[in-house]
């Protein structure tokens, strides 16, 4: 292989959600491996301090809001005139809340979908003509082992993160003829703010300290821990190499070997 520091010299990447945890390791990663990155998220002084860190140049951030359609659009059409529409993509923004399905009110359901599904909907219909320009391209989302098993009290978040999974396999079809794959990373707890609210409404909800809490986390994985960002960058990192041409549609469990058939 190339040498791995190089291997996206001269590619723009775009990551939703960059400006924190699992998004911001996926950008330092490919910023590592010389690709120059556009954080997109909600926070732009968050997004400006995440930049300023990142080994490499030509880095930039951008507000935005991706459940919103049209600020999305609006977005890829600017980065498209400004000659800065990313080769690869990788929709990672996303959220969780729990409660169980009699307590999910409307907004929380819809705002579940909003930004974990159709957030990814939004951005990889909007990058998709400028990424079939390319000599190859990649797209590579993050969901969860909750887009491929139930868990209780996050019925919604497990419909959207399956619902990405659908996506990611559908699209990867219809792009099968061209240079363009796609592909979903489904990490289990993953140590960031997420596991952190998990473990701090598991504690709440059942009187259990916040060690036990985790704990309880960390005994869903069969290697007993929590994962690190890092390593669910690095499979992100490996999906969007030009190598990785013949993996397309794939949804792949980052999970220490956690059964997925529930
Ligand atoms: P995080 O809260 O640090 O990151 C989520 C990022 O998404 C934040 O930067 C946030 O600002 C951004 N975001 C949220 N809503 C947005 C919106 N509407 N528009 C633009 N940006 C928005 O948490 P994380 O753990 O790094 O989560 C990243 C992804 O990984 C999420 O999709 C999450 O569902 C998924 N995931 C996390 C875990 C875990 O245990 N932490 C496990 C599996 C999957």
């Amino acid at each position: 292989m190339a040498d791995a520091r190089a291997a996206f010299a001269g590619i723009r990447a775009l990551v939703t959600g960059g400006g924190s945890g699992i998004g911001l390791a996926i950008a330092r990663r490919l910023a590592g491996m010389g690709a120059a990155l556009t954080l997109v998220g909600r926070e732009r002084g968050k997004l400006d301090e995440a930049v300023r860190d990142l080994p490499g140049e030509g880095h930039d951030a951008m507000a935005c809001d991706v459940g919103d359609p049209a600020a999305v659009a609006a977005l890829f059409g600017a980065l498209d005139r400004h000659g800065r529409a990313p080769q690869l993509l990788v929709n990672n923004a996303g959220f969780a809340a729990s409660a169980r399905v009699q307590q999910t009110p409307d907004a929380l359901w819809e705002q579940t979908m909003r930004v974990n599904l159709s957030g990814v909907f939004h951005c990889t219909r909007a990058a998709l003509e400028s990424l079939l320009q390319f000599p190859f391209a990649r797209v590579v989302n993050v969901a969860s082992t909750a887009g491929l098993i139930g868990y209780p009290n996050v019925a919604a978040y497990c419909a959207a993160k399956h619902g990405v999974v659908g996506f990611t396999r559908a699209l990867a079809l219809e792009l099968a003829r061209t240079q363009v794959t796609v592909n979903v990373v489904c990490p289990g707890y993953v140590d960031t703010a997420i596991a952190a609210g998990a473990i701090a409404s598991i504690a709440r909800s059942t009187g259990r300290s916040e060690a036990q809490a985790r704990e309880a986390l960390e005994r869903r994985n069969p290697q007993r821990r929590l994962i690190t960002p890092e390593e669910v960058a690095g499979t992100v990192a490996w999906l969007c190499l030009p190598e990785s041409q013949s993996i397309n549609g794939q949804a792949i469990s980052l999970s220490g070997g956690e059964v997925m058939t529930g």
